[in-house]
């Protein structure tokens, strides 16, 4: 370069810096941030979260905390020791194919083979992600553009909704009715009216979205449930994405049904799960999308240009924790069974704490939370100035005074349901005993301070 050429650049990026600094004098960050650095339309109005404003005030270690779902007791040993033997594997310490470990997505094809009766493909018709969101997310950005439209039911996984909205769809939302007059509550209690659900779909119709067993109801979803909504996936040629997260969780009497293996299903579904919620490791975030090939492509594209692949030595991990219950399936020993069986005691046992003392839950048939409706209790909050539904106000409250942490249900609703749902809050029972009698204690004294 020439040396007039070189002063001249040299000059014309002095004059672009002193640009830079001037302007930095005359604008405050909140003016840049306001007209250049705005946010996205995509994300308009999906900052409030319950997880993000719950999870910070239960952490106080003076808490018992049955809100976020998460367990307290400790995940399988093999698990844990099948990690760290991964871990000290050097290969198993760099990048694996990304749409899933060869050794998990086999032992995935290998237990939901069984699981499906058919043979599931491991290569194309699974995608392991980052957790259950992951599978959900790229289900999703993969299958849902805008002007679609995708029903929900109420109540729903907090992140059903944001996640619609981000891939540009419109959600609709049904809210599951309650048969009233009966003494106890189950979860089975809570229906979904066909004839309403029928009126949802139309043309601009592009999927359903269940959750069975369903977080935060705690309701399996029936065979004959099931097959209305197939039924009406199938006349309006729709997509079903089946989160079945807690397919394993379900009690005494239930029988847990996959969307994806009633008539004409599996070309139309992909049915979600996780391995948090497999084997009570949530904090793995793993999870996998299993589905026909040419929706799982989609799904795929999805994620080899977003993550690209999920951690090895944890796929390794899970990979032998399912080749194990694999072989297990069908015996008490299978963690599949005996985790539900462990779960369900604990079930009982919170569900007669809280009727002791007055308060009416919502009897769970699978998953691991607890609806209770705290109407009876006749809280008065009204000293409570924030501008917010009930639930909130009475978790906030619980928290404080009585150092018990739930979830608010309303955050599992939209706006036009909050009423019928605002008196309910959620409990999560996958926690030791010890956990559950310390809240068991402040039930009991709830009167007396
Ligand atoms: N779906 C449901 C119904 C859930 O409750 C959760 C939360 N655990 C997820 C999906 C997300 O699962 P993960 O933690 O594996 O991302
Ligand atoms: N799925 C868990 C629950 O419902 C946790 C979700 C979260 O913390 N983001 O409690």
């Amino acid at each position: 370069m020439s040396t007039a050429r070189q002063i001249q650049n040299c000059s014309r990026f002095i004059r672009h810096s002193a640009q830079l600094t001037c302007r930095r004098r005359v604008c405050t960050s909140q003016h840049i941030m306001a007209s250049r650095h705005t946010h996205a339309k995509r994300i308009e109005g999906l900052d409030k979260n319950v997880w993000v404003e719950f999870t910070s005030v239960a952490a106080d270690p003076s808490i018992v905390n049955l809100g976020q779902g998460y367990p307290d007791i400790p995940p399988p040993s093999y698990v844990k020791e099948a990690l760290m033997k991964a871990v000290s594997v050097d290969r198993m310490n760099q990048y694996t194919r990304g749409f899933g470990h060869p050794s998990l997505v086999k032992a995935l094809s290998q237990v939901y083979g069984k699981v499906y009766e058919r043979q599931i493909d491991p290569y194309k018709e699974i995608l392991v992600t980052v957790g259950g969101y992951g599978s959900l997310f790229s289900t999703m950005q993969g299958l849902i553009e805008e002007g679609d439209e995708v029903i929900i039911i109420e109540p729903f996984f907090d992140c059903y909704v944001p996640m619609v909205r981000m891939a540009g769809a419109k959600p609709v939302l049904i809210p599951l009715r309650l048969k009233s007059g009966k003494k106890t509550i189950t979860s089975a209690d809570w229906y979904l009216d066909p004839e309403e659900l029928s009126e949802k779909f139309n043309s601009k119709t592009k999927a359903i979205i269940i959750n069975t067993p369903n977080n935060p109801v705690g309701k399996v979803f029936t065979r004959d449930e099931l097959q209305m909504i197939a039924e009406l996936c199938i006349k309006h040629d729709t997509l079903c994405f089946s989160d079945e997260v807690y397919e394993w969780l379900v009690y005494k009497g239930q029988e847990h049904v996959k969307m994806a293996t009633l008539p004409e299903m599996w070309d139309r579904t992909i049915t979600i799960g996780s391995t948090g919620k497999t084997f009570s490791v949530t904090g793995w975030k793993l999870g996998w999308s299993i589905g026909p090939e040419h929706l799982i492509k989609h799904l795929q594209t999805v994620m080899q240009n977003t993550l690209y692949t999920c951690p090895t030595p944890l796929q390794e991990a899970v990979a032998q924790g399912l080749l194990l219950n694999s072989e297990l399936m069908g015996q008490p020993e299978c963690y599949f069974t005996s985790l539900a069986e462990e779960l369900e005691g604990k079930r009982d046992r919170l569900a007669s704490i809280l009727q002791e003392v007055g308060m009416t839950p919502i009897i769970p048939e699978g998953g691991y939370f607890m609806l209770v409706d705290v109407s009876s209790l006749n809280q008065d909050l009204s000293h409570m100035v924030d501008d917010e539904v009930y639930d909130y106000k009475f978790v906030k409250w619980m928290i404080k005074e009585k150092k018990l942490a739930a979830i608010p249900v309303t955050a599992f609703v939209g706006e036009e349901s909050k009423k019928q749902f605002e008196k309910y809050i959620r409990l999560c029972f996958i926690k030791k005993d010890s956990t559950l009698e310390a809240a068991g204690n402040i039930l009991k004294n709830w009167r007396k301070v």
